[in-house]
């Protein structure tokens, strides 16, 4: 699991995360929502080690991972980010992409990397599309292909920021449901920045919602919808309407 002990981050006298407490348990798929500029993705960043906190700290099934010695499990864990902008390489094949950190690293056979390409482009219901050229995607094919190529180094942990952000409402629906399947087929702890309520509520097992660098409010997508607190109200009020 992911423990988040009162974490705070400044960007100069910008107090961005402040006493960020969260806990994401093993295994569930959790969505960090809230307006822009709360500090989602600086949270998230910190999660994978792309910043580093003022005070506070964040613990990976119990080691602390800023102060890690290499001995530590920790060390060992494995994550992967799925970025905004998918990130691939235009001038490569699908399977190529999916298939580049796997031969960057030469940690197994070819056989054995066109054997992971196929079963992850199956598990993102892209089977069989190796070899089409990535310029000529859509969009919603892109983030799949993205995911894929996440997936391929076998993470522990898989992170979104924004994944619906330059999606239709079509091709967010089909992510909403690949990401369901994966939890199905995956054991991975899934965890998703957004600002797209409805595509939180439909895949999440837990909601946190961020206002002002604060978690003001943790909970399955049942009581974030019923939450009281007026700000979480608002918040579904202005993203729903
Ligand atoms: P959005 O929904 O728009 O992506 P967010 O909640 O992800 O918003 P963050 O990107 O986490 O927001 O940023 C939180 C605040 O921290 C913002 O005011 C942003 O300008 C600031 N910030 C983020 N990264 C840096 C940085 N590297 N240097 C200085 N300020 C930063
Ligand atoms: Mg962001």
């Amino acid at each position: 699991d992911i423990k988040i002990e009162k974490l705070n981050k400044f960007f100069g006298k910008h107090h961005v995360l402040v006493d960020v407490d969260l806990e994401i348990k093993s295994g569930e798929t959790f969505s960090i929502i809230g307006p822009s500029g709360t500090g989602k993705s600086v949270l998230l960043k910190h999660i994978v080690k792309l910043e580093t906190p003022d005070s506070g700290r964040i613990l990976i099934n119990g080691f602390p991972i800023f102060e890690g010695k290499p001995a530590d499990p920790a060390q060992n864990y494995r994550y992967s980010m799925v970025f905004q902008s998918s990130a691939l390489f235009n001038s490569l094949t699908v399977g190529e992409n999916v298939g580049l950190w796997l031969r960057e690293k030469r940690i197994c056979k070819e056989q054995r990397i066109r054997e992971i390409i196929s079963s992850k482009l199956e598990l993102v219901g892209l089977e069989g599309k190796q070899e089409l050229r990535t310029a000529e995607l859509s969009g919603g094919m892109k983030k799949r292909v993205a995911i894929a190529r996440s997936l391929a180094m076998n993470p522990d942990l898989i992170l979104y920021d924004e994944p619906t952000a330059e999606l239709d409402p079509i091709n967010t629906d089909e992510l909403a449901n690949t990401i369901l399947q994966l939890k199905k087929s995956t054991k991975n702890t899934t965890v998703i920045v957004t600002h797209d309520l409805n595509f939180a509520l439909y895949i999440s097992d837990r909601i946190g919602m961020m206002h002002d660098g604060r978690v003001i409010e943790v909970g399955t997508p049942r009581e974030i919808k019923s939450s009281q607190n007026p700000i979480v109200k608002r918040f579904i009020y202005t993203t729903t309407k």
